[in-house]
């Protein structure tokens, strides 16, 4: 089977994390990129799995160098995919990259091939309620989010499917469905051609 480069996207607390570490746990034809980012890590985060967390000195140099498939700047922090980190990756897997929509768009540029996931709430209602229960973030940083959230969605017709993390089983079930039915059908194409 043909390995995809796949951008999970969606605003922070629509489920994400959840569903692509349920996603990893059960599919050993998927593993998932790590980004560097240089805020600091939230409480029972760990270094190189949930981010490899970097100083901006680091990541500045790491920019000059051509380090990043695309990065950007999220609440006064930045964030970005490591090119060799993925493209090793992708020799053996196909690779989750949970990452914006800006970022999403940029990797597509560099890599036509990515599959671009958009993740949608049932309501904006309901993803605040997500986020306040998360409890990672203060009032500040929760409005932030939710504000970059509006954002985020309006850019779904960009994207190649939108799913919508209603009922999580549900969700998930969708989700497998187009990245079995994606590598199928690039194995296919790959085969024709
Ligand atoms: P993200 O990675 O997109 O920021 P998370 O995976 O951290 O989001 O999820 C945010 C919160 O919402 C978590 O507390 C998580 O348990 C919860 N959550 C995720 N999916 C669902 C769902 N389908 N229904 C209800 N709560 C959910
Ligand atoms: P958080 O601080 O909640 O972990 O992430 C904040 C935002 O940064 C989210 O929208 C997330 O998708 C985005 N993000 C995480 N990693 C990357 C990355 O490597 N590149 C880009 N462009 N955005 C990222």
């Amino acid at each position: 089977m043909k390995h995809l480069p796949i951008v999970i996207s969606g605003p922070s607390g629509v489920g994400k994390g959840t569903l692509v570490s349920r996603l990893l746990e059960e599919d050993d034809t998927l593993t998932k990129s790590v980004s560097c980012t240089t805020r600091r890590p939230r409480e029972g985060e760990e270094n190189g799995k949930n981010y490899f967390f970097i100083t901006e000195r680091e990541f500045r140099s790491r920019i000059e160098e051509n380090d990043f498939l695309e990065y950007d700047e999220h609440f006064g922090s930045f964030y970005g995919t490591p090119r060799s980190f993925v493209e090793r990756l992708l020799k053996e897997k196909s690779v989750i990259m949970e990452i914006d929509v800006v970022g999403g768009l940029n990797a597509k540029r560099l890599l036509p091939e990515t599959l671009l996931i958009m993740i949608a709430p049932p309501s904006l209602e309901e993803l605040k309620s997500r986020l306040a229960g998360r409890g990672s973030e203060g009032d500040e940083a929760l409005a932030l989010r939710l504000r970059r959230a509006r954002y985020e969605l309006e850019q779904s017709p960009l994207y190649d499917y939108v799913v919508v993390n209603d009922d999580l089983e549900r969700a998930l079930e969708e989700l497998r469905g187009i990245i079995r039915r994606e590598c199928e059908r690039s194995s296919e194409q790959e085969a024709e051609s």
